[in-house]
């Protein structure tokens, strides 16, 4: 049970932190100009973790260098990239990024990964690859500049019931599928793969900002 009440907490701390990133207007897709996410460099605040590094470092080029959506020319420690472009940490707590897309250039803690999962996310301490992975492709679409995809309209938020996908009149420029990796109440979100409506979504952002 304290488990349930955990995540449960954890969640309502994820739904506020969305409240106000919509309130402050950042729910509109913002990515970086084509000559820059084509050269993006990315470190990490925290040592070791290796492995997983790895595994974040591979995802991202399987999901989006593969595809020349997003290409990090360089991955490494911060303290020897103090002009890197992606600054990431981990922390035991939910993973977020603290802005989309060019918001988060050179900005510290920009993005937190979870690797231990001992509090948050208990359940992925068995899967914890197929959660990195996943995570991290959730995670590099707001880095790529994409917002999240599930707006709480008064709805149960806990359970996603009454929680509506974001539609046209909230994101006014880029539409996200429900099965979307960004739309977090698809049971899939953390499949690790980009869908096809992913795909669109990244490409009418890019044409709409001429990026
Ligand atoms: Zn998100």
């Amino acid at each position: 049970m304290p488990n349930k009440i955990r995540d449960f907490i954890d969640l309502v701390a994820c739904v506020f932190v969305l409240m106000v990133i919509l309130q402050s207007g950042s729910a509109m897709a913002d990515s970086w100009p084509q000559e820059r996410r084509e050269h993006l460099r990315v470190c990490w605040e925290i040592p070791d973790f290796k492995e997983e590094k790895q595994w974040v470092a591979n995802a991202i080029e399987r999901e989006y260098g593969s595809r020349q959506l997003l290409n990090v020319v360089e991955w490494g420690e911060c303290d020897a990239m103090p002009d890197a472009n992606i600054r990431i940490t981990i922390m035991d707590q939910g993973p977020h990024t603290r802005g989309i897309g060019p918001q988060l250039d050179q900005l510290e803690h920009g993005v937190v990964f979870n690797f231990t999962f001992m509090h948050w996310g208990r359940s992925c301490k068995a899967q914890r690859r197929e959660c990195i992975e996943g995570i991290a492709v959730h995670e590099f679409g707001h880095v790529l500049g994409l917002p999240d995809a599930a707006i709480p309209m008064g709805g149960d938020s806990a359970t996603c019931s009454g929680v509506q996908l974001a539609t046209q009149e909230v994101q006014s420029d880029v539409v996200i599928g429900e099965d979307s990796v960004m739309n977090y109440c698809n049971p899939n979100w953390r499949s690790g793969r980009l869908t096809g409506t992913d795909l669109v979504a990244i490409g009418s952002m890019f044409q709409l900002q001429g990026k």
